[in-house]
């Protein structure tokens, strides 16, 4: 069994952020588990080094290890190429040249982002269109979807089902500046680094079934996935990296490791209160059965 860490290096860590960790962390080790750290940061506008760099600060100061080195998205374009070429000898791929949407499709989507169903429309082009088009803009590439459902049975959410064509339409797997899709990168690495449990927000419950249906193109394994409720901020808004208050930098003045582990994992339910423990001390505590199915706020 394998767990990991994914966090994309964008700026500080927040609250979010460290639950999700913990509870990874939590997951994989209780069982005896491997952890393995991925550094998303395949978006070169947003992430850097140092960012990268504290986000490893960060995981050491909460008492979050993990084994071997890290990976680094940005390192591995061979790989995503490999799965990108596969699914086009497929011919499941085709150039998209509408413009919205393209530079998000390689962050972590989030449902509240209001990303649409695409229709489709470049997928119905006819040769002769498509080259006149090639001529004044650079296409992102989106792979076509079938009418299928796919649904899986989350440790925490119990079975969860979309029907990709309805419910999520052709995405894209190639940015117009050839930055690889977030959707393709993850299910090529957790593959590769060996993953076998996916802790992560409910945020990314409905990327599920597309990286499903992915790991099914590519013959890869499919892990299994947890997906947690979210911790909202006291006035009930999504955590972001904009509430500075709810950052780690922030947070470190407040409290120390302990007493911050302390606080998620009450909310968490593994302890009663929220007095100072370690991560090492929770893995006897920590169970599937006790974590709650309910985003909630929480006040720090
Ligand atoms: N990098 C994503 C994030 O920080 C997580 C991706 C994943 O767990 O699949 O939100």
């Amino acid at each position: 069994m394998t767990g990991r860490f994914a966090p994309s290096p964008s700026g500080r860590m927040h609250l979010g952020n460290l639950w999700s960790c913990l509870l990874a962390w939590l997951a994989a080790r209780s069982a005896g588990g491997g952890m393995v750290l991925r550094l998303e940061d395949l978006d070169p506008d947003r992430c850097r080094q140092e960012y990268c760099d504290q986000v490893m600060r960060d995981l050491e100061w909460l008492g979050l290890d993990w084994d071997g080195r890290p990976v680094y998205q940005s390192r591995r374009t061979e790989a995503y190429a490999w799965a990108f070429q596969t699914l086009e000898k497929q011919g499941r791929i085709y150039p998209c040249f509408c413009t919205r949407a393209e530079r998000l499709a390689a962050s972590a989507p989030h449902r509240s982002d209001g990303t649409a169903v695409y229709d489709g429309r470049c997928g119905r082009l006819s040769p002769a269109e498509r080259e006149a088009l090639f001529k004044v803009r650079r296409p992102a590439w989106r792979v076509r979807v079938p009418d299928e459902e796919i649904s899986f049975p989350d440790r925490l959410q119990g079975y969860f089902s979309e029907q990709l064509a309805r419910d999520c339409g052709d995405f894209i797997l190639r940015r117009s500046d050839g930055v690889y899709a977030y959707q393709l990168a993850v299910v090529v690495d957790d593959a590769c680094m060996g993953v076998t449990q996916v802790v992560r927000g409910s945020d990314l419950l409905s990327s599920t079934p597309r990286q499903l249906w992915l790991q099914e193109q590519l013959s890869l394994p499919h892990p299994e996935y947890g997906h947690l409720p979210l911790l909202l901020a006291p006035d009930g808004r999504r955590l972001a990296k904009r509430d500075r208050d709810l950052e780690l930098g922030q947070l470190q003045g407040q409290y120390t490791a302990p007493e911050l582990v302390g606080r998620l994992a009450c909310a968490a339910r593994l302890i009663d209160r929220p007095q100072a423990i370690t991560p090492h001390e929770l893995i006897p505590l920590f169970s599937w059965e006790k974590l709650p199915k309910e985003d909630m706020t929480i006040s720090v």
